[in-house]
């Protein structure tokens, strides 16, 4: 994409960043002051993942031991893709114990894996955020 002048675009709506008209979007950005769960994309997530803990309602790595799940991780990082965030597959149960266990990962690799007790994605860079 290049510089294009529009005539009579305030200036507030040109990107200081890239310099170019921001009518598409508003003055504000990209951020339309709604939540993930408004939008509707939290909400999708937030009932999938009570359906999928209420069909796999144990810790898959407390066996054998019956460790109740609270959080529904992805095995492997879906990183945005859509194929594999939504492939219940590529889900599994945990409980917090071991949900917590996956930060302490983090502390070691950099890297946030999977989501807090709400479904929410933990690191902040996350493209829901
Ligand atoms: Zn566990």
């Amino acid at each position: 994409m290049t510089r294009q002048h529009i005539p009579g675009l305030p200036t507030d709506q040109i990107c200081p960043q890239s310099g170019l008209p921001t009518v598409q979007v508003s003055p504000q950005g990209w951020r339309d002051n709604r939540t993930t769960a408004e939008r509707g994309y939290g909400n999708r997530w937030r009932k999938a993942r009570a359906t999928y803990l209420r069909s796999h309602p144990l810790c898959v790595m407390c066996r054998p031991r019956l460790e109740p799940a609270t959080v529904v991780d992805h095995i492997k990082p879906h990183k945005g893709d859509q194929v594999l965030f939504w492939d219940t597959a590529n889900w599994q149960s945990l409980c917090k114990l071991h949900h917590d266990s996956w930060k302490k990962r983090f502390e070691l690799t950099g890297i946030k894996p999977g989501c807090d007790s709400d479904g929410i994605p933990i690191d902040p860079g996350h493209h829901w955020k």
